[in-house]
């Protein structure tokens, strides 16, 4: 009789626990929301005050990982001689000294001006769900490129540039911002 009642007891501890794990990782994932939301909100504008400040365009871009159509951005084919920031957080992140002429309708440079300044990741997001896609052609998986500051979408980077680095940072136009260097006759 007791061992049975021990036997339920551990039955109805063990079912309880099973049920409770999902409740604590919901709590946990809650609260590390919550920490990222207020961590974010200390470094960065909220959402609404960046879709105030930033052309609709430039906030589906950098916040929603869009991509602008080909050859209508500003910078495409512009040339003059300064720096392209980032177009949340102002911060530099690529020199015309690196920009060329990819003629894919975006502006491309060979290189970012520091490494650190940009952080990139795996962007399987042209398979849409179906991951089977991208078992069968790895070479479809884009490397995405972002804003180490803001992480603001910037664009992706290809390994079919020119030498000497063999990149291609091909960026949105509505992602960045360009500043003319001191004394540039632009
Ligand atoms: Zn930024």
């Amino acid at each position: 009789m007791l061992l049975g009642h021990l036997a339920k007891f551990s039955r109805q501890t063990t079912s309880q626990l099973f049920w409770r794990t999902p409740k604590i990782s919901s709590l946990n994932a809650r609260w590390f929301s919550d920490q990222k939301k207020i961590k974010v909100g200390i470094k960065m504008e909220s959402k609404e005050a960046l879709r105030a400040r930033l052309t609709p365009l430039q906030y589906q871009v950098t916040q929603e990982a869009g991509t602008e159509r080909p050859f209508t951005g500003a910078y495409d084919k512009h040339f003059d001689k300064g720096m392209y920031v980032c177009i949340v957080c102002k911060q530099e992140l690529f020199s015309s000294n690196t920009k060329f002429d990819s003629g894919c309708g975006w502006p491309a440079f060979n290189d970012v001006l520091d490494k650190g300044k940009i952080t990139l990741h795996k962007d399987t997001s042209i398979a849409g769900s179906n991951l089977l896609f991208l078992i069968a052609h790895p070479e479809r998986i884009r490397t995405e490129v972002r804003c180490a500051n803001c992480a603001a979408h910037m664009g992706h980077v290809f390994e079919d540039g020119p030498p000497p680095t063999r990149k291609r940072y091909c960026i949105n136009s509505a992602s960045i911002d360009f500043i003319a260097a001191p004394g540039a006759d632009n």
